[in-house]
């Protein structure tokens, strides 16, 4: 740990997730996942960081790009969607790119979509011509607008976006959708997707973040050294190089079973993208015992093919953790 701390050098780093929201709960069992721990009381906007030097700055999602950019905090969790909408918009005005995506973290799922009156007979998109469009979302709306080359008026609004066609304030939307139950609710339909968004991990854009993954052999050290030459850098490293291997594990599985020697042939090819399996002999007789970790989905449907192809006694166990 470098221990200067002086000349805004920082030995703790602060993540910025949201206060309350669907992206709160999430983001914290994320980190909790990742080994951190905070002192903190609910109603506070700061979690101290008690496992690791790095706390926590809860906030409205909106405030998350302008935090980092700011310096404030070096980490968040936020929306694919507000962090973009946010880039555009800073771009816009003259600002040069001071936050990016640096993993995305699998959950808040959701897309960015035009949806119109149900009662429209939808075509194309060059029906959007001459409307107006209400969003929360002007600068990815207007950039895609304008790369469709159609002219339409850019209505932005803050909140309750759905309601502006039966209230008169546009003819069609540009809004987030999960379920769309919202958008049958107010006798919407989706016609065209914008984005597709879920939660990412944003940082400073300087990073070179693209060393993702545990698989990679590029060394990952020097990724931060642009940004942060204090602590933070390693903080950093180590948080990365854990959340890496919790999103992978996330939906991997060990899958255990017996097999005799001739049918593993045709039994390797079913296992759903596992990595090298371990073969261990069972005493007397050709009889094998393996175990794969499997990153792919691990179906009824694929068990009952590994049955048919000769695995018994098939077990799948989950997987908490791994650190390759
Ligand atoms: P805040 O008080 O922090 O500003 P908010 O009302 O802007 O909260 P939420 O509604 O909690 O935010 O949404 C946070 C993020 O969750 C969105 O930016 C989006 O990335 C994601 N999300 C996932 N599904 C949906 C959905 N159906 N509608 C809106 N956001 C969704
Ligand atoms: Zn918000």
């Amino acid at each position: 740990m470098n221990p200067k701390t002086g000349n805004g050098a920082r030995d703790r780093l602060r993540i910025a997730i949201q206060k309350s929201g669907r992206l709160a709960e999430p983001a914290r069992a994320l980190l909790t996942a990742c080994g951190l721990s905070w002192r903190e009381s609910r109603d506070r906007l700061f979690c101290y960081g008690e496992s690791l030097p790095v706390d926590l700055l809860l906030v409205r999602d909106d405030d998350i790009p302008g935090l980092i950019r700011d310096g404030v905090c070096d980490l968040g969790v936020v929306g694919r969607n507000v962090l973009l909408e946010q880039d555009i918009a800073l771009k816009a005005g003259g600002g040069s790119e001071a936050f990016r995506e640096w993993r995305p973290l699998g959950f808040g799922g959701c897309r960015l979509a035009i949806a119109v009156p149900e009662t429209w007979a939808w075509q194309s998109q060059a029906q959007l011509a001459g409307t107006r469009l209400a969003t929360s979302y002007p600068a990815i709306l207007r950039q895609w607008l304008d790369g469709q080359g159609i002219a339409a008026e850019v209505v932005e609004l803050s909140g309750s976006v759905e309601i502006a066609p039966r209230l008169g304030q546009a003819d069609a939307i540009c809004d987030l959708v999960s379920s769309g139950a919202t958008l049958a609710a107010n006798q919407l339909k989706p016609v065209m997707t914008l984005l597709e968004s879920e939660a990412v991990l944003a940082g400073p854009s300087s990073a070179t973040s693209g060393a993702s993954g545990l698989d990679q052999a590029t060394p990952r050290q020097p990724a931060f050294d642009g940004i942060w030459d204090d602590a933070r850098a390693g903080l950093a490293e180590l948080l990365l190089r854990r959340l890496d291997g919790v999103l992978r594990m996330r939906h991997s599985k060990l899958l255990m079973f017996q097999a005799s020697r001739e049918a593993i042939p045709s039994l390797l090819p079913l296992l759903p993208d596992a990595e090298a399996p371990t073969v261990m002999q069972i005493d007397g007789g050709d009889g094998l015992a393996l175990q794969a970790l499997c990153h792919g989905a691990v179906t009824w449907q694929r068990l009952e093919e590994l049955k048919r192809a000769g695995a018994r006694g098939l077990l799948v166990l989950p997987v908490e953790g791994m650190l390759a």
